[in-house]
């Protein structure tokens, strides 16, 4: 027989995997046996959105190879510093379709709830490095405003749990939002968008496969890996457990200059993903945020690019290349679909 494992031991695994998370970029350097003088010739540098690496992402970074492509998505550099025209913190202009705290509107049929403002991991190319999560921080008064928001407007049919990341909020915690957005009767879907179950898979609790799988609505993750490299065993593990509770899995990943900008590598990522129960969703071109113009990749190459992925892939296995441009009614799509 297979032990049970008791819920409350595993809620505590992985809140203790997220607290002790690498936050010093010196400590970083020194557990992947990288040079610390990296930080004293300013290379490398501790950055006011401050650095946050998970011990299971650590453990797939290469030792000593400072081009690793995960460390890249990951190691606050001086590049961030640069000031480029057009780079601004806001370029979705997301503040216009904030219309109360705690809410992103832009989509007709769906809203998303800013669940839980903080992240298992920092990601250097963040889009929403700059968002005013103080003045959008879920307290309950927050959330019960945000639900009438969802509540009175008939037209919305699908909730999205985001962030931050809407799995730092606690088994409990989550049940309880599911619920109260399962009494809305125009709601037929809850979609989370999550970097947890890749970056922490202990996330993934038996309680929280409950949540998901016990939901009279329809359940989507949304994961966000960008790297083949991002899927080790466990993180297989953890995804094939909610695909057998009928969770739908999705990815999305963001084109980034150095890290996935190359065809080979996209298309091993997409074989990877199928072959643990995940289909590619969108393959994002960066946004002008002020900070990570070292990430960009131009569109002609990103076309290129997706010239060459849908030459050697199956349709269901070619992501939809988007780009999110601010006012329109969705997503911008560039290739595909
Ligand atoms: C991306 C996004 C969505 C979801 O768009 P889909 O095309 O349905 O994946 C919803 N709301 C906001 C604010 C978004 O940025
Ligand atoms: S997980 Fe998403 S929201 Fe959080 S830092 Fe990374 S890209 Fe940004």
């Amino acid at each position: 027989m297979i032990p049970r494992i008791d819920d409350s031991i595993e809620e505590s695994s992985w809140k203790k995997i997220l607290s002790s998370a690498i936050k010093s970029p010196l400590e970083l350097l020194q557990r992947l046996e990288l040079p610390e003088n990296l930080l004293l010739s300013g290379e490398v540098i501790d950055a006011e959105f401050a650095q946050r690496v998970p011990e299971p992402f650590l453990n797939r970074i290469k030792k000593g190879d400072i081009n690793d492509p995960l460390l890249k998505q990951v190691l606050p550099v001086a590049k961030e510093r640069e000031q480029h025209q057009n780079y601004i913190d806001d370029p979705l202009q997301e503040s216009d379709s904030n219309p109360i705290p705690g809410v992103l509107h832009k989509y007709k049929s769906r809203a998303l709830l800013i669940t839980h403002p903080a992240c298992p991991i920092h990601c250097r190319y963040c889009f929403r490095r700059h968002f005013p999560y103080g003045e959008n921080n879920p307290g309950q008064a927050r959330r019960d405003a945000a639900l009438a928001y969802i509540r009175q407007d008939t037209q919305l049919n699908e909730v999205i749990l985001s962030g931050g990341d809407p799995l730092t909020l606690d088994d409990p915690h989550l049940q309880s939002l599911f619920d109260q957005i399962s009494g809305i009767p125009h709601i037929k879907r809850i979609r989370l968008h999550s970097r947890f179950p890749v970056v922490i898979p202990q996330r993934i609790t038996e309680t929280l496969i409950r949540t998901l799988q016990q939901s009279p609505l329809k359940t989507v993750l949304v994961l966000h890996i960008n790297h083949p490299q991002e899927i080790d065993q466990q993180v297989a593990n953890a995804l094939q457990r909610l695909q057998h509770n009928n969770i739908t899995l999705l990815n999305q990943s963001v084109l980034l200059h150095g890290i996935n900008d190359d065809a080979t590598i996209l298309k091993h990522l997409s074989e990877k993903l199928f072959d643990i129960g995940v289909l590619p969703y969108y393959l994002h071109l960066p946004d002008a945020v002020a900070g990570t113009a070292h990430f960009d990749v131009s569109k002609a190459r990103a076309i290129a690019l997706m010239r060459e992925l849908q030459a050697e892939l199956p349709g269901f296995l070619v992501p939809k290349l988007v780009k999110e441009n601010p006012g329109e009614h969705a997503k911008t799509t560039i290739f595909g679909g």
